[in-house]
This record gives C-alpha cells, structure tokens and sequence, in this order.
C-alpha cells in the first residue's frame, strides 16, 4: 500500500478546483493527470522580466513589465488581429495585439481609460511599438512586480501558461515533507537540498543543485526498482525449454525473415535453453517485424509442450494480434485462444478450462490474461508488447506468480539511445530489430528553404490531382499558441482558396467530435489535404497519403519528426516528406534536418539527438518518448546515473529489505515514482 503521506500528492487534477473537461484534456497530453505530475512539470526556463516606469526606458525585444492605460480598440476585418492601444505616462504608446479569437477577453481585462499593469515582450511593428498577447495584465503591481522572474512551462493546445502556472502553485502548496532516502553523506557533500525545499526552488527560478537532486531522486527510483526485480527473478528457476523447430518450420510467411529477425530468434531461443529465465527486450521501430518475432518465440515453448502467453496494452491490439498469429500459425496445429475482460460466461469458462488443462497452446490477449482465476497448466513463455509507461518490472511482475518462472519477451518500438536503454531496462538483455523488411518504400526526405513555399504548394496540387492525398503540418509548439494557431488558420484559409474544399483543418481546439468528423472525411478520401498542428492522432493510417509537408521543421524534435513523418509511407506508393526550415537555422538545427533526410533508422535518430543536445543548445519541448526519465535530462542521467547505481547497490547490499529508516524513505521513494512493484518483490520473498 501506499505511504499515507504521499496521498495528496497522488490526487487527481480533475479534484482540483476550476479544473474541469476543458482543461482536463490538454492536462492530459501532457501526461499530467495527478498533482504529483504537476510538481514535477518543472520549468523549460525562466523569463526575466524588468519593471520600467515608461517605454523608452525599455529596449525592443525585453521583457518588461509597465504602467498604462488604453486608449483605443482597433479591430481589423476578418481574421487579422485585435488591437488595443496604451499608452505609459509620457504619452508614448504601444499596440497590444491579439490573434485567433482573443478579442472579447481583451477588451474585458483593459477597460479604456482605466490604467493596468502589463506584462509582456516589446517588439517593433514598422514604425510603432507593439506587443503580442501581452502575458499578464492586473489592476495593481503587486503581482507582476513581485515575481519579476518567470517560470515558462511546456503547455499543450488549450492550456496557457498562467493557468498551468496556478496549478503548479496549487499542487506545490499540497506538497508534504517526505523522509529523505539520499545518503546524508552524497547529501552534504553535493549541497543539495532536501525534497520539498528542491521542488520549490526547482520552480522558482534557476537552482542547478535543486535539479540535479529531483533528478537524482528519479534515477535512483529507477535503479532501485531495477535491482530489486533482477534480485527476485535470479532467486528463481525458470524452465529450459528444447525445442526442436518443428512447429516453426511449418509458419506460412509470405516472406524471408531479415537478418535482424533471425539474429533476434537465436538470442531468444538459446535463453529459452536455460534454467534461467529469460529476460529480453525486443526493440524495433514500428514496422521492423516484432510479430513475427513473437511468434516463433511463443512456437518455442509449444515445441516444447509448454504453453505461450502475449499480453498486450490494448483489447484492440490483442485482437489484431490474434488475427495475425491464428493467420500465420494455421499450419502448426497451434491452438490459440484470445481471452479479454469482455469476455464473459460460458466462452470464458471454456478458455479457462483450456490453459487449465493444456489444450490451449497460446493465449493473446490483455492483462485479464494474468487474473487471479486463470491458471495455466505450463506457463513457459510470456510476451509483453508495448512497454514504456509503466516499465517492464511493474509487468513481470504478473508473471512471477508461480514457483518458476516463464521466461519474458518485452517488446517495445520506442527507439531510445543505447545510454539509456541500459538505464530503463538494465535488467533485461536486449536484442534490436535494426533492419527494416525489405521493399519498404524509403520515404524520400528533402529541407527545402521556407521562401520557396510557392513551389511546395504547386507540388501539392500536383499531388492531388494525381489521386493522391497529403498532409500539411504546422508547428504548434510552446508559449506562443496564439501566433501558432493564427498561422496555422492563415495557412489553412490560403491553401483552401488555391485548392478548393479538398482541403479540411484540425487541431487541438476543436471539440473532439469535429475532430474525429475531420479525421474520418480525410480517411474516407472525402478530403485530399488535411492541414494539421501536431496533433494528428496516433492510430491515423491512410496509405494513400503519401506526401507530408512540415513547416518550420527546425521547432520540432528529432523524436517528433520521426513519428510525424511515420504517417507516410504505409502504402504501396513512393512517399516524400518535405521539410520546410526557415532562414534562422543554427548550426545544430541545420545538423538536425539533415540528418533526418539522412535516415529513416529511428535508433540512429535517438543517438544523435542525444549527442546534439550535449552540445548545449537547448531544444525546446522534451517530446514523450525522447527518454525514459521524466525529471532526468539526458546531461543529468549520463553524470548522475554512475552515482544513483552505487548508491542503489549499496542500500540493497546493507537493507536488502528496506527495513531501516532510510530503507522506509527509499520505499517512499519507489512510491513517488510508481516503481512501487519493486516494493511488491520486497514482500514476495
Ligand atoms: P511491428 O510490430 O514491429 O511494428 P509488424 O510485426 O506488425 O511490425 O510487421 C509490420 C509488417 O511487416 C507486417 O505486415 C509484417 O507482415 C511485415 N513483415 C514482417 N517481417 C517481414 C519480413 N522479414 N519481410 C517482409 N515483410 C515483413
Ligand atoms: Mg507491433
């Protein structure tokens, strides 16, 4: 169970006052549903701000906070912007300037004639001053002047920063005291503070030491957990399995397996051997094979009159994984049975009765497959698929129930850096699908400069006059929402003119139903251009989109434009994806672009991503799936990890159970960071 102390912090955002649907949604896309996610969004960075008493003590492009009062609404027709002008006390002015549909609400906040405090970045419009969606406006200084320096968090589409900035606020204030599971020793000696006083700081402004301990705190969670799984799953025996090969040979693929799939299947054939359990992570990029993979590995242990289970994280997924392996292993006399929490009564009892009693060779299906009630007559093979949010351990657990253990295949298509696939997954052997099927059409990447945008456009024309369908993706990233959001409509409305009513808008704003309206007219074929912020949803797969625009490439990760550009090249077609950049491109970002035209090997776009964030230059947005770590940067994991591994070691070789106080902190802490299944192993034995 859970330390009573650390309930508040695993409250739902959604029991959090003003927090309803609305904003529910984007809290969630950023994977913050619990005030503990909140306290550690910790700041992408600060913005300094400077208290003037007039503008022309303010340069262009500072961040100032001033006096003044508006004078004048100025509406433009259409879609342009909103203006209010406002003057400081010398009468000079500058235009507040708002795009998308902010109007009503600016108009609310500056009344004219009444003088207001604002806050917000200076910058030239011609020959006038102007500020774009100032950031803070309130009746009197005290706000403003009082917190000069900023947290800018990473928000998502229907989030602004004030609000996420209140929420923090409001789950930092229900933040307790927590035992400390440092070594008073490393404590000292680094001059870090304990983990409340961290956090705090951590939001408050630029602390090194107060990250550095936060992020300390993750990874030694994450070694901790690590050790204690590895402990458990070596004090017990497996089953070596011999397999003779004869169910394989009788698989009906329509293809020669690759190097990388026959390299992937001896590794786990040989484990299989052994009295030890098996415990090997399948990594693969989408599309690399991993199916097949899995197949043989469950035939393995039905060769070897045992029987093969496949959990997957989805009931959708465990069916198509059923469809798949029942279509591939139709000539092995395999029996396979798919078991879901849907299913009930009498189907169920059959199946039950089924892995009772050895009838059923292999069982696919979602975690319902691991209940108490069902019990196999030989369980020797276990296939995870998809791992990430939770880890790999918190799974395996459901697989050490019995006095042996099955052996483990966890699989997941997050490409991550070897660096740090030792750090998640340290435990298991790892085996890399780094070899795509052959016949894969390589989507043809080209960076083509931003001015020559007239000409993407004619290619797109082309494109779907030639039958086929495109997609069109607009950065919608950080801070400026506004702005992005009005150039995404501005780009919608000029290629909507130039290429009719083919062409249909989504993003993050719509109601999900007009989403998913949207989505299904651009599948159907009923629309040919779908003109997209980065939400296209996952599970979209139109083969016959094969041409992808994404403009101002550079503000994406790496990650990121992998992922986008894996919605083409599905089909039988020759796909192209074109990166538009803008004229501002560092040397890094230069770097970034061409190496996505380089490759297609998500692995290889891991590690350079990780190399050229070494370099120092910060990339903006951490993208989901970049590292394992939440808190831990990847500068962080590489200094800090050494540490976090021995200190883990250490606690364990001297409180293997995690009996004496600090042993109760580090437990906490396994808590904190839902590594709490390495807890469970604690009282297993
Ligand atoms: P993953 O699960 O790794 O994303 P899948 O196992 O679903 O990938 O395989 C993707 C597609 O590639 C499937 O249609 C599969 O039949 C096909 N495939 C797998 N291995 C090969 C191969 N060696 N040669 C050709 N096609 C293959
Ligand atoms: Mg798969």
């Amino acid at each position: 169970m859970r330390p009573a102390t650390l309930n508040p912090l695993f409250a739902e955002v959604t029991g959090v006052v003003g927090v309803g649907p609305r904003l529910g949604r984007p809290l969630e896309r950023l994977g913050l549903t619990r005030l503990r996610d909140l306290v550690y969004h910790l700041p992408e960075r600060f913005v300094q701000r400077r208290a003037v008493r007039s503008l022309d003590e303010a340069s262009v492009g500072e961040q100032i906070v001033v006096a003044m009062t508006p004078t004048e609404y100025r509406a433009s027709a259409g879609r342009g912007p909103f203006r209010i002008i406002a003057r400081d006390g010398d009468g000079d002015f500058v235009a507040l300037t708002w795009f998308g549909r902010n109007a009503g609400w600016a108009r609310k906040s500056l009344p004219l004639g009444e003088r207001r405090w604002i806050a917000g970045r200076l910058d030239q419009f011609g020959q006038t001053l102007q500020m774009v969606h100032p950031e803070h406006i309130a009746e009197d200084s005290g706000a403003l002047l009082g917190q000069l320096c900023e947290p800018v968090y990473a928000l998502s589409e229907g989030l602004t920063l004030g609000r996420l900035q209140a929420l923090v606020e409001q789950a930092l204030a229900a933040a307790p005291d927590l035992p400390e599971w440092i070594e008073p020793g490393l404590l000292e000696k680094m001059g870090w503070p304990a983990w409340r006083e961290a956090l705090l700081l951590a939001h408050k402004g630029e602390h090194p030491a107060a990250r550095d301990r936060l992020a300390y705190d993750e990874l030694l969670a994450s070694q901790l957990a690590l050790m204690l799984v590895r402990r458990s799953n070596r004090s017990r025996s497996g089953i070596p399995l011999k397999a003779d090969g004869s169910r394989r040979a009788k698989v009906s693929l329509p293809f020669g397996l690759t190097g990388a799939q026959k390299r992937a299947i001896g590794e786990i054939e040989s484990d299989m051997a052994q009295s030890a359990p098996m415990l090997r992570l399948l990594q693969g990029d989408v599309g690399s094979g991993k199916t097949v993979v899995a197949l043989e590995a469950l035939l393995i242990a039905v060769e070897a009159s045992a029987q093969g289970a496949m959990l997957a994280p989805t009931e959708i997924l465990a069916r198509q994984h059923f469809a798949t392996l029942s279509r591939l292993a139709a000539g092995t006399g395999a029996n396979i049975a798919l078991l879901t929490g849907r299913d009930k009564g009498r189907a169920r009892e059959s199946i039950l009765m089924g892995l009772l009693d050895g009838s059923i060779d292999i069982c696919v299906g979602t975690h319902a497959i691991f209940q108490e009630s069902v019990a196999y007559r030989n369980l020797a093979m276990v296939v995870i698929d998809e791992q990430h949010r939770f880890g790999v351990g918190q799974r395996l657990l459901l697989t050490q129930k019995g006095r042996r253990v099955p052996h483990c295949l966890a699989m997941t298509a997050t490409p991550i850096p070897r660096t740090l696939t030792l750090a998640q997954y340290g435990e298991m052997d790892v085996s890399r699908l780094d070899e795509m099927p052959p016949g894969r059409q390589p989507i043809d990447t080209r960076v083509v400069a931003a001015e020559r945008i007239g000409d993407v456009v004619a290619a797109v024309e082309r494109h779907l006059a030639g039958g086929g369908q495109a997609y069109w993706v607009c950065p919608m990233v950080r801070e400026n929402e506004g702005e992005d959001l009005a150039a995404a409509e501005a780009r919608f409305a000029a290629l909507k003119e130039r290429l009719g009513d083919c062409v249909t808008l989504v993003h993050g704003q719509l109601r999900p139903e007009a989403k998913d309206a949207a989505m299904a007219e651009f599948a159907a074929g009923e629309k040919r251009l779908l003109v997209a912020t980065t939400v296209i949803e996952v599970g979209v797969d139109v083969p016959n989109a094969t041409l992808m625009v994404i403009e101002q490439a550079e503000r994406f990760g790496l990650a990121q434009l992998h992922q986008l550009r894996g919605r083409v090249g599905r089909g039988e077609g020759h796909s192209v994806c074109l990166l538009l950049r803008g004229e501002a491109l560092s040397e890094t970002g230069r770097e970034r672009l061409a190496l996505m035209r380089e490759t297609q090997d998500g692995f290889r776009l891991a590690e350079e991503d990780l190399r050229l964030r070494g370099g120092g230059e910060l990339l903006g947005t951490r993208q989901s799936g970049d590292t394992p770590f939440r808190v831990a940067d990847a500068e962080q994991i590489q200094r800090l990890l050494p540490l976090a591994h021995d200190d883990a070691r250490l606690l364990i070789e001297r409180d293997g159970g995690l009996d004496s106080p600090r042993g109760a902190a580090a437990r906490v802490l396994l808590y904190l960071f839902e590594r709490d299944y390495g807890v469970a192993l604690l009282r297993g034995g």
